[in-house]
């Protein structure tokens, strides 16, 4: 099971590289390391297994967060909460080789303030996301997917792509000017 502590810490420089294409077939190691990837977020997002196994709330990871520089990344997003079992539904997401290849005009921001396993501090400001996008990538097998994503999902696949060319959502927040054309953009 992965632990919080082998996520790369955004001071380590290996975040900052460009990832590599992934060749198919996948390698057992890749296939391995998605599996622990998508068990990290979905645990992550189950509170008294968060707690029982300390891990950090979660719902994308890009492979060289843990220091692995090819171009796959996961997302495990809640989409119903049971009240009465206490249980959870995700619907995941295994993208190799990840493009954008359209867009919404519209943009969007998270209100509360974008977070990243790889960000272990409060940062203040807001990061402009188009509100919906569309993915072409592949699956573990090498076939062909599309995915339409909107609202955090969107949010998350344009996330876990910058973290593909060394790009932290960080990195997008001017520090002298956090909410800068705020009122551009719709919070959610
Ligand atoms: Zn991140």
């Amino acid at each position: 099971m992965l632990k919080t502590k082998e996520i790369l810490d955004e001071k380590d420089k290996r975040l900052r590289q460009v990832s590599k294409e992934v060749v198919f077939p996948l390698s057992k190691e890749d296939r391995q390391q998605i599996k622990k990837m998508v068990e990290y977020l979905t645990n992550s997002q189950i509170e008294e297994k968060a707690e029982k196994y300390d891990l950090r709330p979660g719902m994308g990871m890009a492979a060289i967060q843990l220091g692995t520089p090819k171009r796959y990344i996961t997302i495990v997003n809640e989409t119903d909460y049971n009240e009465e079992t206490g249980k959870s539904t995700f619907e995941t997401f295994i993208v190799i080789n990840p493009k954008i290849i359209s867009h919404s005009e519209e943009m969007i921001y998270v209100e509360m303030g974008e977070g990243c396993l790889s960000v272990n501090r409060e940062v203040e400001g807001i990061v402009p996301r188009y509100a919906r996008c569309t993915i072409e990538g592949y699956d573990m097998d090498g076939n062909p997917i599309k995915i339409r994503a909107r609202e955090e999902v969107s949010i998350a696949f344009q996330h876990e792509i910058d973290h593909l060319n060394g790009i932290l959502f960080v990195d997008k927040i001017d520090p002298k000017n956090p909410f800068k054309d705020q009122d551009k953009y719709r919070a959610i």
